[in-house]
């Protein structure tokens, strides 16, 4: 029986492990097929995001019996506000965005974007009304158009184009000798970590969701393109409530409100000037980044 259990033990993590990278989720449902562990409850209907208010309340959350993630976790995200998490490593930031888009489901309390509870409503619909770009996007071997049109299906290649502008990647693309028709990917044109992250930002843009979750590169980019990339960054948040993953803090400065996570739960909260006035573990953490930054800078001269 064990010999059974084992590859089917390893299959499970394999399959927890690609889950757990949050990369481009939506599309690994529909390349890998895979069933979702959660189901819908009898009888659920849409979520209907009027505004788009999520508030986590006294959630609790452990992958495993015993080790609690989140412990009694508090959040409000208002309306078309921008929050980012921020918090050591293994905090549980990322967990936060997964239950949100409801890979997991908390052991306790309740998640509601205006009012309805998460698990009252369709999976489907939930995902359709949230759009993420990810650390790392995954592109399909196919063309660049595809690539972006891929945001929504239909989309018209106007529609494609404007939303390559947003992204500030038309441009690019035009200069291409075949457009729109590049191919891309392993067998195709590779692209650079900022332009497969405007190829993200353009999906999303198609995809005009209420709701945005950033899960922001870890390693750096240089900083012309972090720049640029921040700049259309902030063209998508515009008007949509955004949960931003944040693993670096200089990305965040200017979100409407940061959040430290420690120990499972919200340790401080606030914008990054009073968060630094305050002198506590957002203080000592911009402290530490700032010195790992200046030592980088140093040994890149
Ligand atoms: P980082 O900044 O390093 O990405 P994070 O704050 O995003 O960290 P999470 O990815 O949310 O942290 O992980 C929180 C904790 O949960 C970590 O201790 C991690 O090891 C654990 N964890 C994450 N995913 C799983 C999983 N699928 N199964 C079991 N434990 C997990």
């Amino acid at each position: 029986l064990l010999q059974l259990f084992r590859p089917l033990n390893m299959l499970g993590w394999v399959y927890r492990s690609i889950k757990q990278g949050l990369i481009d989720m939506e599309q690994m449902f529909s390349l890998l097929d895979t069933p979702a562990e959660i189901e819908d409850v009898p009888g659920a209907g849409p979520l209907i995001v009027d505004e788009g208010h999520i508030r986590f309340e006294s959630v609790r959350f452990a992958y495993e019996d015993g080790r609690d993630i989140l412990c009694g976790l508090d959040l409000d995200v208002p309306a078309g506000s921008s929050v980012a998490i921020v918090g050591p490593s293994g905090a549980g930031k990322s967990t936060l965005a997964r239950l949100l888009y409801r890979f997991y489901e908390p052991t306790a309390g309740r998640i509601t974007i205006d009012g309805q509870e998460l698990r009252e409503v369709t999976q489907e619909s939930l995902r359709a009304a949230i759009g993420i770009v990810p650390q790392d996007t995954v592109l399909f071997n196919d063309t660049i158009g595809y690539n972006i049109g891929y945001g929504r299906d239909g989309a018209a290649q106007d529609e494609i184009e404007a939303a390559a502008e947003g992204a500030a990647i038309n441009s690019f693309i035009a200069e291409l000798p075949d457009g729109y028709e590049t191919k891309v990917g392993e067998r195709g044109l590779k692209l650079s970590g900022g332009e497969k992250q405007r190829v993200a930002i353009a999906r999303t843009l198609l995809k005009d969701p209420p709701i945005l979750i950033l899960d922001e590169a870890t390693s750096a980019l240089d900083s012309r393109t972090e720049d640029a990339i921040q700049s259309t960054l902030s063209n998508v948040m515009r008007k949509r409530t955004t949960l931003v993953i944040a693993h670096r803090l200089s990305t965040v400065t200017d979100a409407d409100q940061i959040v430290v996570l420690d120990g499972g739960k919200v340790a401080e909260r606030g914008t990054h000037d009073e968060l630094l006035a305050k002198g506590g573990l957002y203080a000592d953490l911009w402290a530490r980044q700032a010195a790992e930054r200046a030592l980088e800078q140093a040994a890149a001269e």
